[in-house]
This record gives C-alpha cells, sequence and structure tokens, in this order.
C-alpha cells in the first residue's frame, strides 16, 4: 500500500479538483462567487456516506466514482443503469441476483448524484405542481420517484447514495427519463429537526368533523384541524381544470369511539399534492387548517385544505380534541341516526338475472411479475393476478412498473372471469382506490414493442372516451394486438395501424374494431364524475358492475383462416355422403370415382366460434391476374361484387384495407380416388390425391372499405403488387374508352417486339379488351385533366384492342364491358402514345376479326381509373347492359359454330370425360384426370316461364375455371362456343374469347323450388315446358325391363360375379347391378315414354328394398334379364327362355296391376331443350280398327327420365307379390 500512495494521492488530488469544479458548477447557486463551504459541505457528505459502509478498500474517497449532472444523465445515459456509493462488488452481485429470474438486473455505473429534492419541475416558482418529485441541480430537473417521503425534505440538496436512472420509454411523450431513488437520501446540511407546537393543536377527530360537515350552513366559517388514520387514498385525479386527489381519515382508536366513522378531505392545492407520495394508509395525520366548502357537481359540503394548511403526524402529545359543544349546543352532538356506511373491504354480491356482477372491492399488496402491456397499462401481478391500471390516470407511476416492483393497491376492484379471452382475475384501481409504490425493481427494462409504443393514445381513448368496460376493454386491446401482428410491420407501419389520422380521424385499429364496439358499447357522452366516483356510497363507478364478455368475434390471419377452412373441408369429405346410397349402388367404378372428384363447401362467418371477421389489404396479382386479400401471414385469393349483378370496376380499391362480416369462404375440392365400388367407400385408402382451391367471395356493400396512407404503396416490398410510383403525379396524359369486350386471361404467343431479347418466346400470361376511344387524348393539368385534342371525326369512335401482358395482367378483374376507363400514362407527354398501332406484336388477321383498327399493349406502368363523372362525354349514354343472345337462337340447332351469350344460373358441376378425348384411354383409369369441367345451367329469361337448362363444358387451358362458378351463383357468360351434338342437343363450351362474370353469389339457404306440378299435354306446348316437373299419372304399360350385372372396372358383363371381358386384367371382381326400365304412362291429357334407370325401377316396380335386392340377386346368376314387351298386353320377347321362372316372374309382375298403377312421377325431359324447340308438330297416322282403317294425328311421344316415383296419396299398396321375398 505505502508504494501506491503517493500515487493514491494524486489521484485524490485529481479526484477532488473535479468535484470542486462539479460542486462550483453544478450545485453552487448559479451567478455567486465560489462557495467554498457548500463544496466543503458536499465532499464532506460524500466521504461520510463512503466511509460508512467500512467497504473503502483503504481509500478515503470514492476515487472510482465520477460525479454526474442531471444535463449528463438526459443526454449521455442511454442506457438503463444503477449506482450505489460505497457496494462492493459482491454486494452488488447478490444484490443483482434477487432481481429475479426471468429479467437481466440494470447494469452498475460507479456515478456521484446529488441534487435538490422538490416538487417544482422546472425554475419558475409560477410553475405548475402536480404532484411530481424531481431532483434538480444547476443543469436541469430530473422526475423522480421515492417510497417513503419525508414532505420535509423538500427543497433540500441531498447526496443520493443508491439509485436506478431509466432513459424515457418510447410511448412516453415527454421524452424524459427518470430517477429511482432507492433508500433514504442523505442531506448536505443538516435538516431542521421541527420541534413541534409549543401549544397542543386542537383538533377534530373524523366522527365529529362529519358531524360538523352536515351543519355546516348553520355554522361560521371557521379552519378546523382534523386529526385520524388515514383510511382511504385516492388516486390523483387529473381533470381539465384541477389536479387533486381525496384523503379520508378514520378514528385513530376504534375502541375509544363510534367506529368506522370517517371524513374525506379534498386537497387540491397545487402545493400541497406532493402530499400524496408521504401518505401511508394506516399511519396517523394532523391536517391543519381546514375549511368546509362545496365543489361543482357534488351536492354535499366537504372538508377542502387551504393554501396554509399542513400535514403533520399525530402525536397524541401535541393534539388535543377540540370540544364543539358550545358552538353546536347539544341537540346537535346526538348520535346521528344514520351514519355514513362503513368502507367495508369486500362488499356483498348481488346475484343477478343478467349475469351483472359486482365486482369486489379490496386492498392487496403484491409484486409485478410481468408487463402485458405497458401503454395499455396492463400488467401481471404474482404470476396469477391481471392488473390494469388504465382506469386512472396514473402516467408517473406505470414508468416504473416493471418485473420486481412491489405495490400496495388500495380499494382496487377485483373481477373475475370477465371473458372475451381473458383468463385470469383482473385487478384495477378506479380514482377512489390509490397505487402506492412499495419497492423498486431491480430489473432493466423490456424493450416495448411497437404497438405498445403506437397505441398508448389509442388505448387511452378506449378508457375515457368510448368508456369501455373492463371486460371490454381487454378484449379490445388483445384484438387490436392480434390485428397489429396481422397487418404490421409489412403490410401496414404500426403508426399507420393506431394513430389517429389528421384531421381527426380515429386510428384504422379503432375503425377497424368500431362496428362492434357500436353494438356492444353505444359511444356515450363522457360521464365519469370523479368526484361521485371518490366520495359517494354506496360506490359507483365503470368497474363496479360487469358482464363476463362472450368474445364477440375473432380477425383470424388469412393463413389460420385458409387452413381452418381446409381442415373443415376435409373433415366433412365423406363420399358415403356425397353419394347417397341407393344410387351409388348401382355406379360403376369409373361414375362413382367422377362423382367424387370434385366438391365444394362455402363457409359462412357465422359456423364459425367465435364469428370471424375477414380482414386484409387488397392487392392484385400481377403474375396471376386475380385479386387477393393479403395479411403479414399470407393471401387469400378473392372474388368481390360491387353489390348484386355489379363486378368489381374501381381500381381505386387496391391497397385499401377491406373488412367483411359477410362473407363465404369457398373450398373446392378435387379428389382423385380409384375406389373399385360403393362397397370401399368408407376405406380411405382408395384416395389417391386430394387438393383444395380455397377463396372468398363477398360483396364490397357489405364490407368496410379503408383507404390506407399513401406511403404504404411505397414501403411496400410484395412482389405481387407493384405500385408503380408515378415520377411526378403532375405529368402525364390520359385517354378515355368505352370497353365492349373482355377475352379471357390465359397464356398467349406473341412475337417478340424487335430489338427485344432473341430467347424463344413462351407463352404468355395475357388477355385482350376491345373497345373504342371516347375522345382524343388529354394533358394533365392541375389535379384534373385538360380537353381532349381535337383529330378529326376519324377519331371519333374508333375501335381499339388492348392487350394486357406481364404486370398489366392485374388489371383483369376491373375491366368489365360497358364500363368506361381512363387508361393514365405517367411521365412527360409523349406523342401518339396512344396511337400506336401494335401490329408488330400481333398479326393482323385477329384485329380484323376484332373489328379494331389498332391495337395498343399496355405498358406496365400505365394505370386505369374507372371513370364515372356524369359531365364525361358518351358516359352518359352507353348502354351498360350485357349482351345476350334470344334464347331461340340459342337454343336451335341450325346454326352451329357460332358465339352465344347469357346469364344463368348453375344448377350443378361435374367432372367428366373430355369432349373430344381418343377412346384409346382405358376405362376406369380415368378417375379423376383432368378431364373436363361440365356446368349444368338454367338460362335465364324474361319470356321462359321454366328457364330451359343447357350444359357448359370447360376444358383445357381454360382449367382451372375462374373462381366463383359454383350451383346457385348467377352468371353471365359472353361469348361462349355453340355446339350441337349428334343427339340434336345444344351445348356450349368456354373459348379463349370467353368471358365470365359472377352476378350474384350462391344464397345463403339453398332453398330449391318445389317442382311445378303439371299435366303431360303441358309439354307440348314447346318451349313453354318446364325442363323439370312432378305429374299425376298413370302406369299403362311397360316396354321393356333389363336387369343386369356389370363389371364395375370395365363395366363388362358379369356372369355369376365374374367379369366376361375378354382377357379380363381387371383388378376386382367386384360387379354391381344396373337396371332400367321403359315405361308408358298417361294421365289424361298425353302420354309419356319414361325410362327410369337404377333405383328408380325398383320403385316403378313397386318393390320394396329388401324385395328389390332378393330380385338384384337372382339375377346375378344369369348375369342379365331382358324383356320386351310389343305393345299394350302383347306377349313379351325376353333374352332368357320364357318358362324360365325369373322371367315369368317377372313377366307377370310387369303386367299385373301392382305395376300398372297410378303414380306420383318426377322427371326431366329426356333431351335438352333444343329437341322441343321447334316441336315436331303432330302426325297423321293409319290405324286398323277392325275392318275400318283409322286416319288420325298423333302427337309425338314425350319422352321422360325419371326422377322419382312416389306413390299417390290415400293408395294402399297392394303388395301382391310380397310374399316373393
Ligand atoms: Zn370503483
Ligand atoms: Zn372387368
Amino acid at each position: 500500500m505505502a508504494v501506491c500512495r503517493p500515487q493514491a494521492l494524486d489521484s485524490e488530488q485529481t479526484w477532488l479538483e473535479a468535484a470542486q469544479a462539479f460542486i462550483q458548477e453544478t450545485l453552487c447557486p448559479a451567478g455567486k462567487e465560489t462557495n467554498v463551504q457548500l463544496t466543503q459541505l458536499v465532499i464532506d457528505c460524500v466521504k461520510t456516506t463512503w466511509l460508512s459502509q467500512g467497504r473503502n478498500q483503504g481509500f478515503t474517497l470514492p476515487l472510482s466514482y465520477s460525479f454526474v449532472s442531471v444535463r449528463d444523465l438526459r443526454s449521455h445515459q442511454r442506457l438503463p443503469c444503477c449506482s450505489h456509493l460505497s457496494w462492493s462488488s459482491a454486494a452488488y452481485q447478490t444484490w443483482a441476483q434477487e432481481a429475479g429470474l426471468s429479467g437481466s438486473p440494470l447494469p452498475r455505473e460507479r456515478l456521484l448524484l446529488l441534487g435538490t429534492l422538490t416538487d417544482l419541475s422546472g425554475d419558475s416558482e409560477q410553475e405548475d405542481r402536480n404532484g411530481s418529485l424531481y431532483v434538480k441541480d444547476n443543469t436541469g430537473t430530473l422526475g423522480c420517484e421515492l417510497i417513503d417521503l419525508d414532505l420535509s425534505w423538500l427543497g433540500h440538496l441531498f447526496l443520493f447514495p443508491s439509485w436506478s436512472y431509466l432513459p424515457p420509454a418510447r410511448w412516453e411523450s415527454s421524452g424524459k427519463g427518470h430517477l429511482e431513488l432507492w433508500g433514504g437520501p442523505v442531506p448536505v446540511l443538516p435538516l431542521t429537526v421541527s420541534t413541534g407546537p409549543s401549544t397542543p393543536v386542537p383538533v377534530l377527530y373524523p366522527e365529529a368533523a362529519s358531524r360538523l360537515l352536515r351543519h355546516s350552513s348553520k355554522l361560521r366559517v371557521v379552519q378546523r384541524n382534523l386529526a385520524g388514520k388515514l383510511v382511504r387514498l385516492s388516486a390523483l385525479v387529473k381533470s381539465q381544470k384541477k389536479t387533486y386527489f381525496i384523503l379520508s381519515l378514520g378514528e385513530s382508536s376504534p375502541a375509544g369511539s363510534q367506529a368506522g366513522s370517517c371524513v374525506s378531505i379534498i386537497v387540491q392545492v397545487p402545493a400541497q399534492l406532493v402530499w400524496h407520495r408521504a401518505l401511508w394508509p394506516g399511519r396517523a395525520y394532523v391536517l391543519t387548517e381546514l375549511r368546509v366548502s362545496k365543489i361543482h357537481g357534488y351536492r354535499y359540503h366537504v372538508w377542502t385544505t387551504s393554501s396554509s394548511s399542513h400535514l403533520l403526524p399525530l402525536k397524541p402529545e401535541c393534539v388535543q380534541e377540540l370540544d364543539l359543544q358550545p358552538e353546536l349546543g347539544a341537540p346537535l352532538l346526538e348520535a346521528d341516526p344514520k351514519p355514513l356506511p362503513r368502507t367495508s373491504n369486500i362488499q356483498d354480491r348481488k346475484m343477478q338475472k343478467d349475469l351483472v356482477r359486482d365486482s369486489r372491492l379490496l386492498s392487496y399488496t403484491g409484486t409485478v411479475t410481468g408487463v402485458l402491456n405497458q401503454a395499455a397499462g396492463l400488467y401481471e401481478l404474482d404470476g396469477q393476478l391481471g392488473l390494469c391500471l388504465s382506469y386512472q390516470q396514473v402516467h408517473g407511476l406505470r414508468r416504473v412498473l416493471r418485473p420486481g416492483v412491489s405495490l400496495e393497491l388500495q380499494d382496487v376492484h377485483l373481477l373475475q372471469s370477465v371473458g372475451g379471452g381473458t383468463q385470469r382475475p383482473v385487478l384495477a384501481p378506479c380514482l377512489r382506490g390509490a397505487v402506492l409504490l412499495r419497492g423498486f425493481s431491480r430489473q432493466k427494462p423490456e424493450t416495448q414493442s411497437s404497438p405498445q409504443v403506437w397505441g398508448a393514445s389509442l388505448y387511452e381513448q378506449l378508457v375515457w372516451e368510448r368508456q369501455l368496460g373492463l371486460p371490454l376493454y381487454l378484449w379490445a386491446i388483445k384484438t387490436l394486438e392480434e390485428l397489429a401482428c396481422k397487418l404490421c410491420p409489412h403490410v401496414l407501419r404500426h403508426h399507420q395501424f393506431l394513430q389517429r389520422r389528421p384531421p381527426g380521424n380515429p386510428s384504422l385499429g379503432l375503425q377497424l374494431l368500431a362496428p362492434i364496439l357500436d353494438v356492444l358499447a353505444p359511444p356515450r357522452v363522457p360521464s365519469r364524475n370523479a368526484h361521485k366516483e371518490i366520495l359517494e356510497e354506496p360506490h359507483r363507478c365503470p368497474l363496479q358492475k360487469y358482464a363476463r364478455l362472450q368474445t364477440p368475434c375473432s380477425f383470424p390471419t388469412l393463413a389460420t383462416l385458409k387452413e381452418e377452412g381446409q381442415c373443415r373441408a376435409w373433415a366433412s369429405f365423406d363420399p358415403k355422403t356425397l353419394l347417397p346410397f341407393p344410387e351409388a349402388f348401382h355406379l360403376t367404378s369409373c361414375q362413382l370415382n367422377q362423382r367424387l372428384a370434385w366438391s365444394s363447401i362455402c363457409l359462412r362467418p357465422s359456423t364459425f366460434q367465435p364469428a370471424q371477421v375477414l380482414l386484409g389489404v387488397l392487392v392484385a396479382s400481377s403474375h396471376k391476374g386475380c385479386l387477393q386479400l393479403r395479411d403479414q401471414t399470407s393471401s387469400l385469393p378473392c372474388l368481390l361484387l360491387n353489390k348484386r349483378s355489379q363486378p368489381l370496376a374501381d381500381p381505386q380499391l387496391i391497397g385499401c384495407l377491406v373488412r367483411a362480416e359477410k362473407f363465404q369462404l369457398i373450398i373446392e375440392r378435387n379428389v382423385r380416388s380409384n375406389f373399385p365400388s360403393w362397397k370401399e367407400l368408407s376405406t380411405t385408402g382408395f384416395i389417391q390425391m386430394q387438393e383444395a382451391r380455397v377463396y372468398v367471395q363477398f360483396l364490397l356493400a357489405d364490407a368496410m372499405i379503408l383507404p390506407v396512407p399513401r406511403p404504404f404503396h411505397h414501403s411496400a416490398t410484395s412482389s405481387t403488387c407493384p405500385q408503380i410510383e408515378t415520377e411526378s403525379p403532375h405529368i402525364g396524359q390520359s385517354r378515355l374508352f368505352l370497353l365492349s369486350h373482355k377475352e379471357a386471361l390465359m397464356k398467349r404467343n406473341f412475337c417478340v417486339p424487335s430489338g427485344a431479347s432473341l430467347e424463344v418466346p413462351k407463352p404468355t400470361l395475357s388477355f385482350h379488351v376491345s373497345g373504342s376511344w371516347l375522345a382524343g387524348t388529354q394533358r394533365k393539368e392541375g389535379t384534373g385533366w385538360g380537353p381532349p385534342e381535337l383529330k378529326g371525326d376519324k377519331h371519333k369512335d374508333q375501335k381499339v384492342l388492348l392487350i394486357f401482358l406481364g404486370s398489366s395482367v392485374r388489371w383483369f378483374e376491373f375491366l368489365h364491358p360497358g364500363q368506361v376507363y381512363r387508361l393514365v400514362a405517367p411521365g412527360p407527354p409523349t406523342p401518339m402514345l396512344f396511337e400506336a398501332s401494335g401490329s408488330s406484336c400481333m398479326s393482323q388477321r385477329p384485329l380484323e376479326l376484332a373489328g379494331c383498327s389498332s391495337c395498343l399493349t399496355v405498358q406496365s406502368k400505365w394505370t386505369l381509373e374507372l371513370e364515372s363523372s356524369p359531365d364525361t362525354p358518351d358516359v352518359a349514354n352507353i348502354n351498360k347492359a350485357l349482351p345476350a343472345s334470344s334464347l331461340t337462337d340459342l337454343l336451335s340447332g341450325n346454326s352451329t359454330d357460332s358465339l352465344v351469350s347469357f346469364s344463368a344460373e348453375i344448377l350443378s358441376r361435374t367432372l367428366c370425360e373430355p369432349l373430344l378425348a381418343p377412346l384409346q384411354t382405358k376405362p376406369g383409369s380415368s378417375g379423376a384426370r383432368r378431364g373436363c369441367v361440365k356446368l349444368t345451367v338454367a338460362l335465364e329469361s324474361a319470356d321462359w316461364e321454366f328457364p330451359p337448362h343447357l350444359d357448359i363444358y370447360i376444358e383445357d387451358p381454360h382449367l382451372p375455371p375462374p373462381l366463383g362458378l359454383l350451383p346457385g351463383a348467377r352468371v353471365y357468360f359472353g361469348q361462349l362456343e355453340k355446339r350441337v351434338s349428334r343427339s340434336h342437343n345444344v351445348y356450349c363450351c368456354f373459348r379463349c374469347s370467353t368471358y365470365t362474370q359472377v352476378l350474384s353469389f350462391p344464397p345463403e339457404t339453398a332453398v330449391s323450388a318445389p317442382l311445378p306440378c303439371i299435366y303431360l299435354a303441358d309439354l307440348l306446348q314447346g318451349g313453354q315446358a318446364p325442363f323439370q316437373a312432378i305429374v299425376s299419372c298413370h302406369i299403362v304399360s311397360v316396354f321393356s325391363l333389363q336387369l343386369l350385372w356389370v363389371c364395375a372396372h370395365c363395366t363388362s358383363l358379369s356372369l355369376q360375379g365374374r367379369c366376361t371381358h375378354q382377357g379380363s386384367t381387371c383388378p376386382t371382381q367386384t360387379s354391381v347391378s344396373q337396371a332400367n326400365i321403359r315405361l308408358l304412362v298417361e294421365d289424361g291429357t298425353a302420354e309419356a315414354v319414361v325410362t327410369c334407370r337404377n333405383h328408380h325401377v325398383a320403385a316403378a316396380l313397386g318393390l320394396c328394398a329388401s324385395e328389390w335386392t332378393s330380385l338384384l340377386e337372382l339375377v346375378r346368376g344369369p348375369g342379365k334379364v331382358a324383356l320386351q314387351f310389343i305393345g299394350p298386353g302383347a306377349q313379351p320377347e325376353s333374352s332368357a327362355k320364357i318358362d324360365e321362372p325369373l322371367t315369368f316372374f317377372l313377366r307377370t309382375l310387369c303386367t299385373s296391376l301392382s305395376v300398372l298403377r297410378p303414380i306420383v312421377l318426377s322427371f326431366e325431359l329426356e333431351r335438352k331443350p333444343s329437341k322441343i324447340v321447334p316441336l315436331e308438330p303432330p302426325r297423321l297416322q293409319r290405324f286398323q280398327c277392325g275392318e275400318l282403317p283409322l286416319l288420325t294425328h298423333v302427337n309425338p311421344r314425350i319422352q321422360l327420365l325419371c326422377l322419382s316415383i312416389q306413390e299417390p296419396e290415400h293408395s294402399s299398396s297392394l303388395g301382391t307379390f310380397a310374399s316373393f321375398c
């Protein structure tokens, strides 16, 4: 040590010089001469404190410590730290280890902090005091927190031996850090010890004080001193006018007088607000010079402090009870018949019918174990309770709160099972209760997440403006956090989402919640009255009563929604349900698998619990041309309609935030399976591949559209939504065009423009529209467009073909016939930009076909705007109706190869064999090849009572079909190719030119209208006949009956259950039965031939299920039984021998009354309408009646297909052959 000594002396000298300079600059009163005395006092104080611990390592001065000023802390200390003078490293280590396991302890700095403790935030005496506490030196002030304030410390200079400094939290608007002062400060100058008053102070105890209050109107205004135990302390209330708090004094010795008496005192003098930090519930105090006054908004008189009031600890020897007897007289001193209700910790819980409960009011001491959301005032206490501080304005305290802080909560509400996703009980103080700091945390605060940083003012708005109850508030906070995770930071920035938007608009977050909050907590005029909340008995506040919240809804991420949709779609995929039994029984393997190949389900929000709300930003994919909703997790294709029958046409919707409570989540299931027959339907092993196409469809009219602030577009990194940044929004040119036709979006071949790369061109995703220019090019003038360039009449109505390829395909979903669009080219005007004849890109022939004189490739940086202003030339006169072919043209079989357009409702959608498929493919192997989609539609027509049905086929390259072609949907089909089959049925096919537009989504509840009941003669009236109907008729005779068993795999005849196919290699020997019967029916108006197949044959024969099964089993042996009956009553011809018992039985059955009987027949026409229109005229037929030849008109026979056969009501089943089985 001796060797070190001179060096140490040098260091001490340097340290002392630095100390002197620091003290002079920072602590001595400014502008005065060097204050040697103060400097010495400060150094002595530091020295004494340093030496007091005995761990000074032989140094008399803390040489490793340096002085720090308030300014230096604020400007240089960016990280939280603590400093403990005279602590050894070991002492610090022990201290730090107790910081808790979860967090890291505050790092240690060796800094000496001195300053004056004050409740003035600045230098000026006039500055508002609001109860905050500061450490002040010549360089500035810094907010501080102290556990046990002695009021006599204010205004004195202290050395703070132990403290922590925390830089400002990001959400705090003040931008200042704060100090946490551990332990008592050491005064630099000895404090004057108050000796107390020489004579005892005359005081009133609470009982007398409150009685005096009730008679205050009769008394002179006299200032009194009140004494008692502090039983309640309210929060510090900041109203617009003033800041105040209310304390209640109770009897200090309950045994002595009437228990429970207490009196409230309002403290609102700014200089006294700091008392709030010095008061400890349970301790006894004297408050001097109080007066009785009336306060605004409260009907009773209360005690208030005057500016000369003092707060003193109650020492019984220094006070003397004031005798009110002479002043008030005897009667007034009688015990009050109605004592103020006792403040009980636990209020009685009343059970109420409407599930509204009362919260419990209690006091609680605990330790903060987690910060759930600091800006929203949500914490975790003791690992099991929630703590919500939002119903108080305790911002000063909130900055201190972090794991490790211990708190005393006075008169706090306990709310249990609040619902809405919050599991644990929650403590929440209202204005009546106080949150008192009882211990600091040794942990470093955690870095805050962005939603917390930006959400602070929104959260406050929810409590103080929207006045949400706690359950709803907690749900809203949780939901906002989830929403922020869904959308931020890539889709939206946190501040864009959470902050209020100018001018005074609510934040996007609040707008998204508003529809739900409006229902659950309608906006109200602020009604919290702080005085009443604190003073009035019984207590009333927003936390007093609450009801368990049923989670109103959830905003799933798009990824979750997709996944949930797929899960449900596959969970509900049951081949046995999709193929009901009696029908499946007769299907061959190929038919079976084809029927399973495509199906769809539609999930609505109400099918989820809680209901789901769809949310995402609308983007138009420049890769796929489709519309998508996007969030952070995923993107979901969507199909939007403006409203019913109105397509989405406004490209301005791109980039908007869309929120929909009404939507349909569609899951199309594509399945490849190889079920051998119906018997294996419950075995999942036969499903080879399953994939789902998930998308949503909804009406924009049902959705909330929120434009997102522009900066989003520049920050968006999405590849599929390139928001082309225009060089300047004030330069550009545009031209209006009317769209007349749009073609399908598909891969097409294009010639490479000269000068481009020499690569072999690949088919490019693209589409064309044709239309006509409405006027010349217009230049940007300010915010509008200048007059169109006049180029003579020839430019008027000039036809044009626009080609969209590359990223321009993103406009596909917005372009619709009949709409007027403005094509905008940003940048400096280029002459003839919109005149270019792009014939280099395309052969001249299609142009000629389209009747266009020019074609133009839409460049990727060009944009589209929907033009809807009425002053646009010609726009008003445009007929927006979609072109439609006449039904007669459509259904007549004579003109082939023509293009037809119509609106129709889709009745069914199935997969089938490709139309022109070569037949070399093995039957049965075609399970679910990507064949061909067949839509059966009912045409819409005002003239036809019963809509005719038509089949539409979609084949490659138009697969998969556009979104929304679902059974129940109404769709406009433009420019389909009409074809006529060999059997003269009209059907349609998709072509490159085909345009489809969904007009309405499948209805919410698919109510299938009952089939009309008609007479058979109605069917002879041509086009007006329904395609499907019910008729009550009589079976006149049976023409033919065929029962057979076929190999389920190759459909060859099956004998004894064995496939008879030559060189049979069929994998299974499963055979299925098939049946067919042709009947003649008549209903008194006409006759019809009805074909019944499979299970309908059993109904036609009047056989029950067991009879039918037995009959089919009998046929299994011969493999096939076929009977032909020639005319009514004629002898049957049979493939089998007539005398076989089975043939004999069937022949007898078919001619018996149990078959030839009245029935109710549901049917459809065997031919699609083309065969009916034009109708064959009745032809003359010659009959021989005995000797007489008769010539009469005979109507063509109506051919019907049986849909079902019912027995007429009241007709008892004959059951003649019941004994057969
Ligand atoms: Zn309350
Ligand atoms: Zn076979």
